[in-house]
């Protein structure tokens, strides 16, 4: 790594946060340099499946017809499940906002652009620590080589472990991570859309709750690919922990994703494909609990997963679209003070002002009440049972049909939720 040479910029992490700012740094005629400790750019990268488009246009503009988009969403589908009832939402989009891709795909294609525009990029090299001179970062070092940069841009995704040791960011809280674990398996394009109700090159993303993590926060997801569909089950850590120390869940979490592929109902879709893939990661649960305590220092800028910049509603997960933009955002901060020439915190502020108008943290403050709701037990087990068990009251009723709000208190007062704890719930989750 040490050729003796000085870069402007040195990214850790090809990721698509720091891919982003590489790309647009790189464009302007910075000498950057970026840092990825995988085999290859992508190799490390495992997500659920679908990404928000137009914050990547603004970085890419030609993403529309030269990324590896599998599909555009067309159907977003939620499911709630109790007792082997499932209520379904399906929602037809009037038009598409969202792709599905393959991380590892979409990665190495930005790192493609990043390096088109001039950026280097290393693989295979793990950048142990900063370098620190009189307070400010100075570079970074790895194994026993260093380099020297104007401005380090930490993008090294959930596990912060450079921000932890210059005491930026605290070792990970359980409470704010959640597990993901994902099957590929493989179908044929047309099999795919006539399984799913969709039309040619249409995708889906399919959300599910309740008992497929036994009523533990967490969550089932289902995305369709090109020729693949992608499943898996996110499990809130420390409710997770909780649940086995209280006996509610006693299985590893890959049987838990076997069960969704085995599913009496879901397992349809896929059924007598191939599993082609099998990954696990940690991923930040959403919300404004995983900032770390600045974004800014001097001679560095921290973007993606390792500003905590993710949002899980329950219905909609946005890290990828989030990763990227703070990337942009990044980079043009980090333009401003190379040309003013000069790299302190105060001048790099600019990134964090940028961040803080933006429609990043906009959507964390607005939807801050997200970290209660996601964590809270209630949605994850009595809301689907006592959604499922009106509905079973209205449609499976041989002789007489309760009126809806007959039914709902019943089984809402059979879940131990007296009226007024149920309203107070469901705004609190409308409020998001
Ligand atoms: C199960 C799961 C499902 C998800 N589903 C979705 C989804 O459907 N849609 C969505 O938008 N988001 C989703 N996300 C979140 C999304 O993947 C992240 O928000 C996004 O990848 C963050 O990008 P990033 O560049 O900040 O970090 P990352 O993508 O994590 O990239 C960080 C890179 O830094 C490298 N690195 C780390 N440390 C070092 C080091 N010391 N030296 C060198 N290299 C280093 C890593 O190898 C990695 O390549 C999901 C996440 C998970 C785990």
């Amino acid at each position: 790594m040490s050729d003796g040479s000085k870069y402007d910029v040195v990214v850790v992490g090809a990721g698509p946060a720091g891919l982003s700012a590489a790309y647009l740094l790189a464009r302007s005629g910075i000498k950057v340099l970026v840092l990825e400790r995988g085999r290859e750019p992508g190799s490390k990268s495992l997500f659920g499946g679908k990404v928000y488009a137009q914050p990547l246009r603004d970085v890419w503009p030609d993403l529309d017809k030269k990324a590896p988009i599998h599909r555009w969403v067309r159907v977003e589908r939620f499911s709630l499940e109790w007792g082997g009832r499932l209520a379904t939402l399906e929602y037809r989009l009037g038009k598409p906002v969202a792709f599905t891709t393959y991380l590892p795909e979409l990665v190495k294609w930005m790192a493609g652009k990043a390096e088109e525009a001039g950026a280097t990029i290393l693989d295979e090299i793990v950048a142990d620590e900063f370098i620190v001179k009189d307070g400010r970062i100075a570079g970074v070092r790895s194994g026993g080589d260093e380099v020297n940069a104007d401005v380090v841009v930490d993008a090294e995704g959930v596990n912060r472990l450079l921000l932890e040791k210059i005491g930026l960011a605290d070792p990970p809280d359980p409470s704010r991570l959640a597990l993901g674990v994902k099957e590929v398996i493989r179908l044929k394009p047309d099999e795919i859309e006539s399984r799913f109700g969709l039309s040619k090159g249409e995708g889906l993303s399919w959300l599910i709750a309740g008992e497929v993590t036994n009523g533990v926060p967490g969550g089932g997801f289902v995305y369709t690919m090109k020729d693949s569909v992608s499943i898996g089950i996110v499990l809130r850590v420390s409710s997770a922990v909780n649940a086995v120390e209280k006996g509610v869940i006693n299985e590893h979490v890959s049987r838990m994703i076997e069960r969704l592929r085995l599913h009496e109902y879901f397992g349809r879709f896929w059924r007598d494909g191939d599993i082609a893939e099998y990954g696990a990661r940690l991923a930040i649960e959403g919300g404004l609990g995983y900032m770390p305590k600045k974004l800014v220092h001097d001679g560095l800028v921290v973007v993606g997963d390792a500003a905590g910049l993710l949002l899980n509603t329950g219905y909609t997960i946005r890290g990828v679209d989030f990763a990227v933009y703070s990337g942009k955002l990044a980079a043009e901060a980090i333009l401003h003070a190379l040309a003013v020439g000069d790299t302190s915190e105060e001048t790099l502020r600019v990134y964090e002002e940028k961040l803080k108008s933006s429609f990043v943290y906009k959507e964390l403050v607005s939807h801050k009440g997200i970290e209660d709701v996601m964590s809270d037990p209630w949605f994850f087990k009595a809301l689907p049972s006592i959604t499922v068990d009106v509905l079973k009251s209205l449609f499976e009723a041989e002789y007489e049909e309760p009126r809806i709000l007959e039914a709902v208190m019943k089984s809402a007062r059979e879940t131990g939720t007296p009226l007024p704890l149920l309203i107070q719930k469901l705004l609190k989750a409308a409020n998001l």
